[in-house]
C-alpha cells in the first residue's frame, strides 16, 4: 500500500486549514505540512462566508465588551478563558490578514469598516462587501502557496484517522481521481474538516459539510462536546437554504410576517429597550429570531409558499445604490436562486441550520485528548461560540484557534515516534481492504445512500430542531438505530475507481450517522433549555444541573455515552442573558 510520510498533516483546507499550515511553516519552515482536502482548497465552506469578521477595533469598544457579547449570547456555556483569548488575538489575526491581502472594506476616511451583527452591541464586523469568506480564503491560500514546506492533496477523501493506544499518527485517504487508497502518515494532525449542518434537509451549508471530522475523532475515542446546539439562522431561502446574510438586517432589513407586521416586537429577545424596539430588533441572536419564526407561524401569522412556511426579508427601503454598493452578493442570490430582485420585492425567507456550535473537544491550544491529534475551526468545540454562536465570531475563530492549532501540532512533532507502530500499517491495509474488497463490489438491489439521508435529515427537523421534547428525541434515536442497520444493506450503482462520487457519499453518511447520533443523545440528556437547544418539556435554563458541557464518547460496543464537563468560569458571573444594555 502506498504511504506518504509528512511533519504535521492538515485535513481539511478551509480557512481554520490554511490559517493552521501557515502557522506551521512559520514557526519551523524545516517540517514537511501536508493538507489534504476533499475538494480544491478555494471550494471550501468558508468562501461561501459573506458577512464578516469580528475583532474590537473602535475606539468606543473593548476587548471586555467584544467577551461579554460572546459570553452572554453563548448563555454562559463559553469557555471564558478561551473567549478572553480569542477577543484578544482577533484584531492581531485580522490586521494580519490584511497584510496578506485581504481588502476589507474601508470608511472614506481610509480606516477599517465595521459593520453591525446580532448580538454584538458594539460595531465589529471587519467585511469585504458582502463576500468576506471569499477574499478571506483566497488571501490565505495566496499566502499558503509562498511556502515550500506546505504540499497539496488536492481532492483527497480521508476516511478515517490512524490512531494506535491514545496517539494519533495520521490518517487513511483516497485519492478521488485513482481511486488509490494511500496511509498519510505524519508525526502531528490537525482536524480542519468543517461543520456537519447537511444532517438536516434545509441549511445553508454546502453539500461537503458532513462533520467528517468529528465522526473520525468520535471513532477513534475523543469525545464530542455541545452536540446538541444546532444553529439555526433565520434568514435562508426556502428551497435552496442559501443564505441571506446578516448583514442585510444589520444594514437595516426588516423581517415582516403575512401582514407586513414586524413581528419581531412581539417576543422577547433579550433587548431591554422598551417595546416596541426600532432599528436593533432585527438584530437579536439568532435562536430568538428563530424561535420567533416558531411563534408566527403557530399563530398563523407566517406566509404559505409552495417551500413551506416563510416570512419575508424587506430591504426595499434600503435603495438600489446601497444594496448594490454593501450587498450585491445578496442581489446576485435572490435574482439567480429565488427570481426576485430585492430593490423592488420581498426575499421569502425561513430559518435554515447554519453552524454546530459543538465538535472535537479540545483545549484552547486545540489539543484533543489524543497524542498528536488536534482540532480547530468549526469541527472543534474549544468553546468560544457556547449555546450559540454569535454571527462572525466563526471566521475569526478560524485564524485565532488555527494559528493556535498549527503551533500547538508543531510542538507535539518532538514527542512523536520515530516510525508508527505496525498496527497502524495494519490499520489503514484493512481501510483499503473494506473499500475495494467490500464497499465497491456492493453492487445490486440494495436501497440507496439518498434513502437514508433523506429519511435522517427528515427525523432530525421534526425532532430535533428549534424547539425538542422527550418523546421526539426518543424516536429520533430509534430512528437512527434503524437506519444505521439499514445502512449494511446499501448497494453503490458505481463500482468504478476514476472519480466514483458515490463512494465518498456513503462515507459521509457513515459519518453523518455518527453526528446525528451524539446530537440526539446529547440533547436528550441536556433536561434544560439553553441557546439553541430549546426544550419545550424543560423550557427555563438550569444553572443548577446544567452549567456545564455535554460529552459524549462512544463506549466500546459502539454505544453514545453523555457526561458533564463543568463550565470554565473566569470573569463573568452567569446571569440573565440580555444584550445591547
Ligand atoms: C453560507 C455561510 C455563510 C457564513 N457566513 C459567515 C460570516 O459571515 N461570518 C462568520 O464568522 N462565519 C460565517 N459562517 C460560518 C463560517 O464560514 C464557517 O464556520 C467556517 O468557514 C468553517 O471553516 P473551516 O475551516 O472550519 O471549515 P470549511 O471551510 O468548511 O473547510 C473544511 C475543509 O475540510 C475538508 N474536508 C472535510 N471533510 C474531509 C474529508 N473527509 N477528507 C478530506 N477533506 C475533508 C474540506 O474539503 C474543506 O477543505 C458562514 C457559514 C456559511 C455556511
Amino acid at each position: 500500500m502506498e504511504t506518504v510520510h509528512h511533519d504535521v498533516l492538515l485535513i481539511g483546507g478551509g480557512g481554520a486549514g490554511l490559517r493552521a499550515a501557515i502557522a506551521v511553516a512559520e514557526a519551523n519552515p524545516r517540517l514537511t505540512v501536508g493538507v489534504a482536502s476533499k475538494v480544491y482548497p478555494m471550494r471550501s465552506h468558508t468562501v461561501s462566508a459573506e458577512g464578516g469578521a469580528a475583532g474590537a477595533i473602535r475606539p468606543e469598544d473593548s476587548l471586555d465588551e467584544h467577551a461579554y457579547d460572546t459570553i452572554s449570547g453563548g448563555d454562559w456555556l463559553c469557555h471564558q478563558g478561551a473567549v478572553e483569548a480569542f477577543v484578544r488575538e482577533a484584531p492581531e489575526e485580522l490586521l494580519r490578514m490584511e497584510h496578506w491581502g485581504c481588502p476589507w472594506s474601508r470608511t472614506p476616511d481610509g480606516r477599517i469598516a465595521t459593520r453591525p451583527f446580532g448580538g454584538m452591541k458594539i460595531e465589529r464586523t471587519w467585511y469585504a462587501a458582502d463576500k468576506t469568506g471569499f477574499h478571506l480564503l483566497h488571501s490565505l491560500y495566496q499566502t499558503a502557496l509562498k511556502y515550500p514546506s506546505i504540499s497539496f492533496h488536492d481532492e483527497w477523501f480521508v476516511v478515517d484517522l490512524l490512531v494506535d493506544g491514545d496517539r494519533c499518527h495520521g490518517a487513511v485517504a483516497i485519492e478521488l481521481a485513482s481511486g488509490k487508497v494511500v496511509a498519510l502518515l505524519a508525526r502531528s494532525v490537525v482536524l480542519c474538516t468543517g461543520g456537519g449542518g447537511r444532517v438536516y434537509p434545509f441549511t445553508t451549508n454546502a453539500n461537503i459539510k458532513t462533520g467528517d471530522g468529528m465522526a473520525f475523532a468520535y471513532r477513534a475515542g475523543v469525545p464530542l462536546k455541545d452536540m446538541e446546539f444546532v444553529q439555526y439562522h433565520p434568514t435562508g431561502l426556502p428551497f435552496t437554504g442559501i443564505l441571506i446574510t446578516e448583514a442585510t438586517r444589520g444594514e437595516g432589513g426588516h423581517l415582516v410576517n403575512r401582514d407586513g407586521y414586524r413581528y419581531l416586537q412581539d417576543y422577547d429577545l433579550g433587548t431591554p429597550e422598551p417595546k416596541p424596539v426600532k432599528r436593533s430588533m432585527e438584530l437579536g441572536p439568532r435562536d430568538r429570531l428563530s424561535q420567533a419564526f416558531v411563534g408566527e407561524q403557530e399563530k398563523g401569522r407566517t406566509v404559505e409558499s409552495k417551500w413551506g412556511d416563510v416570512v419575508h426579508l424587506d430591504i426595499r427601503h434600503l435603495g438600489e445604490k446601497l444594496i448594490d454598493e454593501r450587498l450585491p452578493f445578496v442581489r446576485e442570490l435572490c435574482r439567480k436562486y429565488q427570481k426576485i430582485d430585492p430593490v423592488h420585492e420581498l426575499i421569502p425567507v425561513r430559518p435554515v441550520v447554519h453552524y454546530m456550535m459543538g465538535g472535537v473537544h479540545t483545549d484552547i491550544e486545540g489539543a484533543t485528548p489524543v497524542a498528536g491529534l488536534f482540532a480547530a475551526g468549526e469541527v472543534a468545540c474549544v468553546s468560544i461560540n457556547g449555546a450559540n454562536r454569535l454571527g462572525s465570531n466563526s471566521l475569526t475563530e478560524l485564524l485565532v484557534f488555527g494559528a493556535r492549532a498549527g503551533r500547538g501540532a508543531v510542538q507535539e512533532v518532538e514527542n512523536a515516534p520515530d516510525r508508527p507502530p505496525e498496527a497502524v500499517l495494519r490499520r489503514a491495509l484493512e481501510v483499503e481492504r473494506r473499500i475495494h474488497g467490500d464497499l465497491l463490489l456492493r453492487r445490486g438491489e440494495g436501497e440507496r445512500v439518498a434513502t437514508i439521508r433523506e429519511e435522517m435529515q427528515l427525523t432530525l427537523e421534526a425532532n430535533v430542531g428549534i424547539y425538542r421534547e422527550r418523546a421526539g428525541l426518543e424516536e429520533a434515536r430509534e430512528k437512527l438505530r434503524e437506519l444505521r442497520d439499514r445502512m449494511k444493506g446499501v448497494s453503490l450503482d458505481d463500482g468504478s475507481l476514476t472519480f466514483n462520487t458515490e463512494l465518498p457519499h456513503y462515507l459521509e453518511m457513515e459519518n453523518m450517522l455518527d453526528v446525528a447520533e451524539a446530537i440526539v443523545h446529547s440533547a436528550l440528556n441536556r433536561e434544560e433549555s439553553r441557546g439553541s437547544h430549546q426544550r419545550r418539556d424543560f423550557p427555563a435554563r438550569d444553572d443548577e444541573r446544567f452549567l456545564a458541557h455535554s460529552l459524549v464518547r462512544r463506549s466500546p460496543e459502539g454505544e453514545p455515552r453523555v457526561e458533564l464537563l463543568p463550565v470554565t468560569i473566569t470573569r463573568w458571573e452567569p446571569g440573565e442573558r440580555v444584550y445591547g444594555r
